[in-house]
């Protein structure tokens, strides 16, 4: 009986295989004519005036000049999206977000020990599309507690649910104590329930194998901690907090398997450790000296400034003198004195800036408002706007694929009303976002 029933499910599958439509019958390609009022195709150089883009199957196939009816372009079946009197650009990329959350200080300690993980990847569903709506349509999560955002990453990916494209780092990585020890500041006994047990290592031998657990999981990219953190929860500062020895076994680690490596660092010392070790990118790096500026440009890593961080600082204290403990509030000011000092002495000396918010310390939602603080620190609206379009797609390994609107790209791109290369805050309006060639917002 039983093999029976097996033989038939297996004829049954076979005839599925065979009645499967072959790719002579899929459907007719989806063309989609976006008409610009004025186009900035690739960032760097100049815009073009009216322009029409030719979206086949969520890609670009090419962009024209001016504005022209479907039929005499040779697509007739073609849905138009008119944004003629509107300014038109790639979608935006944020190298530094961390989905999962938007709450900080004391409020954030509650909230770890209180949310479970599936309440956390719905707030990371609801952060995915206010980033989305931002214009922002492909973003880099530097660490969340649950993987929940690789979860995110794959439903996005597999289109269960509308969000920006993800490129995800899965758990941080620093030693014991560390930025990213989940135990701080709570009673020791608790830290048997709070540690992870996989991303805290001490010794080349653990880092390696703190690195292969997140490969193992599937994540897209390594993100370390090398210097103590503005929300760490003890008064250990921000200098380096990790050895030679164990920088350098990670990024080995991780160049087995083909992964980049983010770090957090804050001092100059761990920022060195880690260019030396040879990492793509440095979020943060509050403190640099010029050693720190000749490394950048040996190694041509990225340097990504994470100036809204102060934005959220700012208001939560704004909002509660008492939001963060004493030993955070007094790294909390400094980084608010300092910040800008950074970039201010990178942008001249030409080091590659990839644009990145750290929002989940800063609003959801409002990745823009790091384009103000760029150009008031000293870039240009338009090194603002290559910072999070073509350079951040090199960061993140994307340059085939986003950061531009060229044929072969996916069909990612926002429009606002408004120049942004005349006023970047024009970003923070953005009116129209598509993503794969499908309006998510209009
Ligand atoms: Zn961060």
């Amino acid at each position: 009986m039983r093999r029976s029933v097996c033989l038939l499910a297996l004829t049954t599958l076979v005839t599925a295989l065979l009645s499967a439509p072959s790719p002579a019958q899929s459907p007719a390609p989806r063309v989609v004519l976006v008409q610009a009022g004025q186009l900035l195709d690739r960032p760097g150089r100049p815009a073009r005036g009216a322009s029409t883009i030719v979206i086949r199957d969520g890609k670009v196939l090419e962009v024209r000049d001016g504005h022209f009816a479907a039929a005499s372009a040779g697509f007739p079946e073609a849905e138009v999206v008119d944004l003629r009197d509107r300014y038109v650009l790639p979608g935006l990329i944020d190298s530094h977000v961390h989905l999962t959350s938007d709450t900080g200080g004391v409020l954030l300690q509650l909230e770890e020990v209180q949310l479970e993980p599936p309440a956390k990847a719905y707030n990371a569903l609801v952060n995915a599309h206010k980033t989305l709506a931002a214009g922002f349509t492909t973003v880099r999560n530097l660490g969340d507690r649950d993987g929940v955002t690789l979860a995110l990453r794959d439903a996005v990916r597999a289109g269960k649910v509308v969000g920006p494209n993800i490129v995800d780092a899965g758990t941080s990585i620093s030693t014991t104590s560390g930025h990213m020890d989940a135990a701080l500041g709570f009673r020791d006994d608790l830290r048997e329930a709070l540690d992870r047990h996989d991303n805290l290592c001490d010794g080349p031998d653990a880092c390696r194998r703190a690195v292969r657990l997140q490969v193992a999981r599937g994540v897209d990219l390594i993100k370390i901690a090398t210097t103590g953190g503005v929300n760490s929860r003890i008064g250990a500062g921000l200098g380096q907090q990790m050895f030679e020895d164990e920088a350098a076994a990670i990024v080995e680690t991780a160049r087995l398997y083909g992964k980049k490596v983010a770090v957090h660092a804050h001092g100059a010392d761990g920022v060195k450790l880690a260019l030396k070790a040879g990492v793509d990118s440095i979020e943060h790096g509050t403190v640099l000296d010029d050693e720190c500026v000749a490394l950048f440009l040996k190694t041509g890593a990225y340097y990504v400034p994470t100036l809204s961080t102060v934005n959220g600082y700012l208001e939560r204290i704004a909002a509660d003198p008492n939001a963060y403990s004493p030993a955070v509030r007094a790294k909390v000011d400094w980084r608010i004195r300092v910040t800008g000092e950074s970039l201010q002495k990178l942008v001249p000396r030409g080091v590659k800036i990839a644009f990145g918010t750290d929002a989940g310390v800063s609003k959801h939602g409002r990745n823009a408002e790091e384009f103000e603080l760029m150009v008031k620190y000293g870039m240009t609206p338009s090194q603002a706007l290559v910072a999070a379009t073509v350079n951040a797609a090199d960061l993140l390994g994307l340059s085939a694929e986003v950061g531009t609107l060229e044929p072969g790209k996916r069909a990612d791109l926002i429009a606002v009303s408004g120049d942004p290369l005349a006023d970047i805050t024009v970003l923070k309006r953005v009116s129209f976002v598509m993503k794969d060639g499908r309006p998510f917002r209009d």
